[in-house]
C-alpha cells in the first residue's frame, strides 16, 4: 500500500481532518487499498451511526422540469418523455402506503416543475404530517426562498439538493443557466430556515477528476450537511451526454467510504444508481458506509416516467416489493431497519440541548 494511503487512512480513523489531497489519495484507492478503505469506512459508519439502515420511502410525484441539465432524462428538452404529475389525492395515497410499510420518512421528489404551485405543495405536507407519523424530506430543486420558507412551515423537516459538481465551470457546462454560486446560495438558505440539508454528487461525470471528488466531500464538509447523496453518473440516450461513460461501481464505493471517512456523522444513502450499475450495488455501498436506502413508493403507473436514467432497478416492484426487498438488502448486510425519524444527530443534539434548557 502507498504510504500516502496508509498515513491519510491513519489519519482518518483518529478522526483527524483530511485535506483534499488526502481525500483524492483515498479515493484512488488500488484493490488492495480499497478493502482497507471499505473496512475503515464500515467501521466509522457503525462507531457513528449504528448498525440501523434507515428506509425513506420516496414518491416521485411530477416528471416535469423546466431545466435541460445535459446528464438528465427528464430535462424539458427530451420530447420522448411522456410527463405526469400525480394529484394530490394520489400522493397522499401513496404516503399512507409508504406509512403503513413502516418508513418514518417520506421523500416528495419531483423534476424542477417550477410552475408546480407551492402553496398545493404546502398543503401536501401539512396533511400529511397531521396524518401520519412520518418525517418529510423535499427534493424539488431550485425554487425561491420564500417557497422553502411556506414548505417549512407546513412541516418539511429536511430538503435534498445536490450541488452534483464542486466544479462551477463543469457545473454550468451540464446544467446551462445556472451557477453553482447560486446553487450553494440556496442551501445556505434551507440552513437558516431550519431544514436538515441534504446535498451531493455524481461520480464519473465526463471532464471530472478524482480531486474534483474530493472538492465535493470537501465541500459537503464545508456546509455541513446532514445527508449526501453520492452515486454514479448513469448516461442515458435521450440526453446530450447519452455516448459518454459512466461511472463506475468501484470508483462509486470508493467516494463513498472516503465520504464516510471525512462525514462521520451524515447520513448516506446507498442509492438507487448504485443498484442500476451493479445489481448488488446497494449492498456493497451499505458495507462501505451507507445507512439508507430509499425504497420507491411512486405508483406503478408512473415509475417508468421517472427515467433520470435508463435501466433504473425495481421498475415493476409495488412499493410493497420494494420496501421488501430493501428489508431483504438489509439483513443480507447483516444489519437492521431503522425504527425511528432517521433525523441527523446533529437535530437530536439540538433538540435535546432545547429540552434541557426548557427544564
Ligand atoms: S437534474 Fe433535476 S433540474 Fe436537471 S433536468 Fe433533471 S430533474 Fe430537471
Amino acid at each position: 500500500m502507498r504510504t500516502d494511503f496508509v498515513r491519510a487512512l491513519e489519519r482518518a480513523a483518529n478522526l483527524e481532518e483530511l485535506s483534499r489531497d488526502e481525500l483524492a489519495v483515498l479515493i484512488s484507492a488500488d484493490e488492495e487499498e480499497s478493502a482497507a478503505l471499505f473496512d475503515c469506512a464500515d467501521m466509522m459508519r457503525s462507531r457513528f451511526m449504528g448498525d440501523e439502515v434507515h428506509l425513506r420511502g420516496i414518491i416521485e410525484f411530477s416528471n416535469i422540469c423546466s431545466s435541460n441539465c445535459y446528464y438528465c432524462g427528464l430535462r424539458k428538452g427530451n420530447t420522448a418523455l411522456k410527463r405526469y404529475r400525480m394529484s394530490k389525492a394520489e400522493i397522499l395515497e401513496s404516503a399512507r402506503k409508504a406509512a403503513v410499510l413502516g418508513c418514518r420518512t417520506i421523500v416528495l421528489q419531483s423534476g424542477e416543475d417550477r410552475s408546480y404551485p407551492a402553496g398545493l405543495l404546502a398543503e401536501i405536507v401539512a396533511e400529511i404530517k397531521s396524518e401520519l407519523d412520518v418525517a418529510i424530506t423535499l427534493s424539488v430543486g431550485e425554487r425561491p426562498r420564500e417557497d422553502y420558507a411556506l414548505w417549512r412551515e407546513a412541516g418539511a423537516d429536511r430538503y435534498l439538493l445536490k450541488h452534483e459538481t464542486c466544479d462551477g465551470k463543469l457545473f454550468s457546462e451540464l446544467r446551462p443557466g445556472t451557477v453553482l454560486e447560486e446553487r450553494l446560495q440556496r442551501l445556505a438558505w434551507l440552513r437558516e430556515l431550519g431544514y436538515q440539508v441534504g446535498s451531493g454528487n455524481m461520480v464519473g461525470l465526463p471532464g471530472q477528476t478524482v480531486e474534483t471528488l474530493a472538492g465535493d466531500i470537501v465541500l459537503m464538509r464545508e456546509m455541513e450537511v446532514e445527508m449526501a447523496g453520492i452515486g454514479p453518473f448513469v448516461p442515458n440516450r435521450q440526453t446530450p451526454l447519452g455516448s459518454c461513460p459512466g461511472g463506475t461501481l468501484e470508483l462509486t464505493l470508493k467516494t463513498l467510504a472516503a465520504a464516510r471517512l471525512a462525514l462521520p456523522r451524515t447520513h448516506l444513502p446507498a442509492t438507487t444508481a448504485t443498484a442500476t450499475i451493479d445489481a448488488l450495488g446497494r449492498v456493497k455501498a451499505l458495507r462501505c458506509g451507507a445507512n439508507v436506502i430509499m425504497p420507491n413508493m411512486t405508483p406503478l403507473k408512473y415509475r417508468a416516467s421517472y427515467s433520470i436514467y435508463p435501466g433504473k432497478t425495481g421498475l415493476e416492484d409495488t412499493p410493497e416489493e420494494s420496501y421488501a426487498k430493501a428489508v431483504r438488502m438489509v439483513e443480507s448486510a447483516g444489519r437492521k431497519v431503522g425504527t425511528g425519524y432517521g433525523h441527523s444527530l446533529r437535530h437530536l443534539e439540538k433538540k435535546a440541548e432545547a429540552q434541557a434548557q426548557a427544564v
